[in-house]
C-alpha cells in the first residue's frame, strides 16, 4: 500500500480510539471493533496483527490471549507499527464497510429461525451404510461465512461428516476452472434430469445430464484423472483434489474418512453400473481407468468437514472463487458462475425445481444430511442435520433455508420491479446503487412521468431525498410545471411540502419563478 495513504488510514484509527488523558489505544478496544463486525480474531487476514502483538508485547505463557489483549494499550507509533499489514481490512472493517453491516440484528434472526428448526423431528438418518447410520438425528449445526468473512456459527458446527453429494460442486468446478468450458462440457451435460440423483440414465446426446448427479461426478472424477493430471499416479491425483479443496476452505478442515471411502466403495453397485454403462456408452475420455475413477468419486464423497469449514468452501462460490478468508482466488470466475447455476437447478436432488421455485437460491445437498446454501455475492449457509427426508435432503435444512426466505429477500426474484415486499434487505447498499435510485426519481420528476414515481413509491424508495444541493424531487417536478408529479408527490407520497435547496428555495417558490402559476397556485392547499 501507498505509505502516505496507509499513514493516513492508521493515524484516522488511533484518533478516533486513542484515551485522550493517555494518548494511547486500548487493544481491546479494537478487538471489540472487530468482534462486533463479525470477522474473527482469529481470521486468517489477521494473523500478522495478531503476531505483532504477542511478539512485541511479550504474551505471559500461560495467559489468555483474549485478556492480555485487553489489558494492552498502545502509543501511536507502536499502534502504527501493530497495523502495518492489516491496515486495508481494519480500516474496512472500522467503516463498517461489511456485507452485513448489521450484523448483530442479523445474527439475531438467524439464530430465531435456528432455534426454530431444532425441534423439527422429520426424517431419517442414512442407513445405507453403517458410519453414517451411527449419526445422532439430534445433531444439527449451521455456520455463515459472508464475502467479507464475516462468520456466524451455531449448534454442532465443529463436529466432522463427510461431505459426499456436496462435493459434486466443487469437483466440477475445478474441471472448469482447469479445463474450461468446452473441454468439460464435452463430457457432461447441463440439464436437469428429472430422475433420481443415482438413476442409470444418460441425456440424448450420451452424456451424463449434469454434475450434480452421480454419473455427472463421476465423469468430474474421470476429467481430473484422464484430462488435468493425465500423467501422474492416482496418490497426486488425490492429494490434487484434496488440496484444492483446502484452499476452497481457507485451510480450514478438510479430512478424510477411511472407513466411509472403504463402506462406499463395498456397497457401490449403483455406481458400478453406472460407471460401466457409461464405459459401454463411450462416455469418459480415452484411457480412463474407471476403478480408480470410481475410487476418486468415493473419496471425494469420503471427504470430511465441519459445518464451518464447508460455509468457508461455499463462501469461496458465493466471492466468485475468492477464498474471503485468505483472499486466494482459487476458481475461474466463470467455472463459479457455471456451476451456481447448475446447483441452482439440479442441486436438491428431485426437490431441485421446488428449492428453485419456493427459495430461489443455489445450493447443494448431500445424503449426510449437509446443505450448502449459496447466495451470490453475498454469502454461504453450511447447514448439516443427519435427518433426511425421503428425497435425500436434510429436514432441518429445508425448513431453515425456507424460513430464511421468508425473512430476507434473498431469493433470486425477490427485487423484480413493482413487487412489493415486505422483507428485510440486510445487504449494504452500495453508493453506485443509492445514487442510481435517487438519479432515476429525479428524472421521473423532471419528465413528470407519474407511472414511474409510482414505482419508486412502491419500492420503498425514500421520496423526500435531495441531492447535493438540497433539490428534492418535489422541486424539480414544480420547476419544470409537472402538475400530476407533484400532486402524487403531495397526496399520494405525502412529501413534507415546503423543503427548501441550498439557496432557500421551495418547490413553490420554483414553479413562480419559472412561470408555472397553476402548479405555484395548487400548492396553496397544502400549505395550509
Ligand atoms: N456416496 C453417495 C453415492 O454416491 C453420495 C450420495 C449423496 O450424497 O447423494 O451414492
Amino acid at each position: 500500500m501507498d505509505i502516505s495513504y496507509g499513514k493516513s488510514i492508521a493515524e484516522t484509527l488511533f484518533n478516533l480510539y486513542k484515551n485522550n488523558d493517555t494518548n494511547m489505544v486500548n487493544m481491546g478496544d479494537i478487538f471489540a471493533m472487530i468482534d462486533n463486525s463479525g470477522v474473527r480474531r482469529s481470521d486468517p487476514r489477521l494473523s500478522t496483527f495478531l503476531g505483532k502483538i504477542t511478539e512485541n508485547f511479550g504474551q505471559p505463557a500461560g495467559e489468555d490471549l483474549n485478556s492480555f489483549i485487553s489489558n494492552l494499550n498502545a502509543d501511536e507509533e507502536t499502534f502504527y507499527k501493530l497495523l502495518d499489514d492489516n491496515l486495508v481490512l481494519l480500516y474496512q472493517i472500522i467503516r463498517n464497510d461489511v456485507v452485513i453491516p448489521d450484523w448483530a440484528s442479523f445474527t439475531e434472526q438467524v439464530t430465531e429461525m435456528f432455534n426454530k428448526c431444532k425441534t423439527n423431528q422429520g426424517g431419517e438418518v442414512a442407513s445405507y451404510i453403517p458410519q453414517l447410520a451411527a449419526y445422532d438425528p439430534d445433531l444439527w449445526g449451521m455456520s455463515i461465512c459472508t464475502i467479507d468473512g464475516q462468520r456466524f456459527s451455531l449448534g454442532d458446527v465443529n463436529t466432522k461428516f463427510t461431505i459426499q453429494s456436496c462435493s459434486k460442486p466443487f469437483t466440477y468446478a475445478i474441471c472448469l476452472s482447469e479445463l474450461g468450458n468446452e473441454g468439460v462440457h464435452k463430457y457432461i451435460g447441463q440439464e436437469p434430469s428429472g430422475r433420481n440423483f443415482n438413476d442409470l440414465s444418460l441425456d440424448p446426446s450420451n452424456k451424463p445430464h449434469n454434475p450434480m448427479l452421480n454419473a455427472g461426478a463421476i465423469m468430474s472424477s474421470a476429467l481430473i484423472l484422464q484430462n488435468i493430471l493425465p500423467r501422474e499416479g492416482v496418490a497426486a491425483k488425490y492429494e490434487f483434489l484434496l488440496k484444492y479443496m483446502t484452499r476452497m476452505a481457507g485451510n480450514e478442515v478438510i479430512g478424510f474418512n477411511n472407513s466411509v471411502f472403504l463402506s462406499e466403495r463395498e456397497n457401490a453397485y449403483r455406481n458400478f453400473a453406472m460407471a460401466y454403462y457409461m464405459q459401454e456408452n463411450k462416455c469418459f475420455p480415452e484411457g480412463t481407468d474407471i476403478h480408480d475413477c470410481l475410487d476418486l468419486y468415493f473419496q471425494s464423497c469420503s471427504l470430511e468437514v465441519t459445518s464451518e469449514s464447508l460455509s468457508v468452501l461455499g463462501a469461496t462460490l458465493a466471492n466468485g472463487g475468492i477464498c474471503p478468508i485468505t483472499g486466494e482466488n482459487v476458481l475461474n470466475p466463470c467455472a463459479v458462475r457455471d456451476t451456481l447455476s447448475l446447483m441452482y437447478s439440479c442441486g436438491m436432488y428431485n426437490y431441485s425445481g421446488q428449492f428453485a421455485f419456493k427459495v430461489g437460491l443455489p445450493a447443494k445437498s448431500g445424503v449426510s444430511g449437509c446443505v450448502l446454501l449459496v447466495i451470490p455475492n453475498v454469502m454461504a449457509i453450511s447447514l448439516w442435520s443427519p435427518p433426511i427426508d425421503s428425497i435425500g435432503n436434510s429436514v432441518r435444512a429445508l425448513q431453515f433455508c425456507e424460513e430464511l426466505v421468508n425473512v430476507y429477500s434473498f431469493h433470486r426474484f425477490e427485487n423484480l420491479n413493482n413487487l412489493v415486499t415486505q422483507k428485510i434487505d440486510p445487504r449494504r447498499q452500495s453508493y453506485e446503487e443509492k445514487t442510481h435510485g435517487s438519479l432515476t426519481l429525479f428524472f421521473a420528476a423532471i419528465t413528470g412521468d407519474v407511472s414511474s414515481l409510482n414505482r419508486h413509491h412502491l419500492q420503498g424508495v425514500d421520496m423526500t431525498i435531495c441531492d447535493y444541493d438540497g433539490r428534492t424531487a418535489l422541486h424539480l417536478a414544480a420547476a419544470e410545471g409537472r402538475m400530476h408529479a407533484v400532486k402524487f408527490l403531495l397526496e399520494t407520497c405525502r412529501v413534507p411540502p415546503s423543503p427548501q435547496d441550498r439557496w432557500g428555495h421551495t418547490p413553490q417558490e420554483e414553479a413562480f419563478r419559472f412561470k408555472h402559476d397553476e402548479v405555484g397556485r395548487f400548492f396553496d392547499n397544502h400549505l395550509k
